[in-house]
């Protein structure tokens, strides 16, 4: 580990720019080119000295955007996936059936219904807990057959967050792996497995690439382990790999990482303080506000920013919030999160009857807009919803 630091003379804001400095070798070009091939030739004596033998198992665009994660995640090895949900599947199909996991009750809604459906076909069993209260993971584990704590903080879409050291330390406990959805902190922010976590995922769709262009995900790893190198063979075996297209794009987001969420988190603090004395807000839920519970939480775990992610509680209930959705102009009505432009939504309506979510919240994806051009525009909704 000390040898990898001493290693990394820039930063990784410097190192991430730069996509880790590769250039195409022939040409001396400052971008690497995309590596397209699905097959590679057989040396003579049938050995496969470039390393590479087909397009499923691996690709070297990929490799150079994982590289990049890596770094960022100061992670011994990365995976990329054609999906945040096909990232987060692979870690609970590397369990067994039988296996016991304890998963957060606010959490991306998507992997939880997946959860709570198709994962018992393969015999997993969850319990799902308040992970706010990290008392309630430990009485959550079952020592002997919890194999896996998911994490998720900050938490969509109520932006709670989980103490990650102390959630590995437990986890470890029982002897179970540690993994964390840190899609909406960001490597910029918050490093899970310097606090311990085995597995971090990211959606790579959202902040990391930032362009809403590109169905990514992520996996990092602390420990090329027998956990995560099931893990790897799920990602060859289930044709889960991201396309060298995408993960170029991904890479080119990735040079502006740094810039853009800092930029953006910036933007979001300063939205959530102004919206916290608006006369037709309830609430607003943001970590990086002094009356947030978890602030505390939030400053030991979050550095340099709280993220791009914020949910008001709109008066009036859920028919006033539905009508500020429907009369902002430069915010952008539609789900998905961490892109450029700022984006709103209604979660309720998408999460259905039984979510954690109040029918009053509009959840809040800030952008790099101007910060005065957004608040206009999300004042002028809320009064028109109001009239
Ligand atoms: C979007 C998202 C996912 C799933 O990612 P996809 O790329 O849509 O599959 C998982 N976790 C969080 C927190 C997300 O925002």
């Amino acid at each position: 580990m000390a040898e990898k630091q001493n290693k990394m003379r820039y930063s990784k804001r410097s190192l991430s720019a730069q996509a880790m400095g590769k250039i195409d070798p022939k040409t001396k070009g400052v971008v690497p080119p995309i590596h397209i091939a699905t097959t590679f030739i057989r040396d003579p004596d049938n050995g496969y000295s470039s390393g590479f033998v087909y397009g499923r198992p691996d690709n070297e665009t990929v490799r150079e955007a994982e590289a990049v994660i890596s770094m960022w995640e100061e992670a011994e090895a990365s995976l990329l996936f054609s999906s945040g949900m096909a990232a987060a599947t692979s870690v609970f199909l590397a369990l067994k059936p039988g296996d016991h996991v304890v998963a957060p009750k606010v959490m991306y809604w998507a992997l939880r219904n997946w959860l709570m459906t198709d994962a018992k076909h393969w015999g997993l069993e969850v319990s799902f807990v308040d992970m706010t209260n990290i008392e309630s993971i430990r009485a959550g584990l079952k020592p002997g057959r919890t194999k896996l704590v998911w994490v998720e903080t900050p938490s969509n879409p109520l932006w709670s967050l989980t103490d990650i050291e102390t959630a590995a330390e437990w986890a470890h406990a029982v002897d179970a792996k540690l993994a964390v959805d840190s899609t909406v902190a960001t490597p910029v922010f918050t490093q899970p497995l310097k606090l311990g976590a085995d597995v971090v995922m990211h959606a790579g769709t959202k902040a990391l690439n930032g362009h809403s262009d590109v169905v990514a995900g992520v996996l990092a790893t602390s420990d090329i382990s027998p956990f995560w190198n099931r893990i790897v063979s799920n990602r060859k075996n289930l044709g889960a790999v991201l396309g060298p297209f995408e993960a170029f794009l991904l890479m080119r987001g990735m040079r502006t990482l740094d810039l853009r969420v800092r930029e953006a988190s910036k933007t979001a603090l300063d939205l959530a303080e102004r919206f916290s004395t608006h006369p037709f807000i309830e609430e607003v839920l943001y970590p990086g506000l002094a009356t947030h519970p978890q602030h505390a939480l939030a400053l030991k775990q979050m550095k340099g920013g709280f993220g791009h992610m914020l949910s008001i509680r709109v008066k009036g209930g859920e028919q006033a919030a539905i009508d500020t959705a429907a009369s902002v102009g430069l915010w952008k009505r539609a789900t998905s999160l961490g892109g450029v432009e700022s984006l709103l939504e209604h979660r309720a309506s998408i999460e259905g009857p039984d979510t954690p979510c109040p029918p009053d919240l509009l959840r809040l994806s800030a952008g790099i807009e101007d910060v005065e051009d957004l608040f206009a525009d999300l004042d002028q909704a809320l009064s028109k919803a109001h009239k």
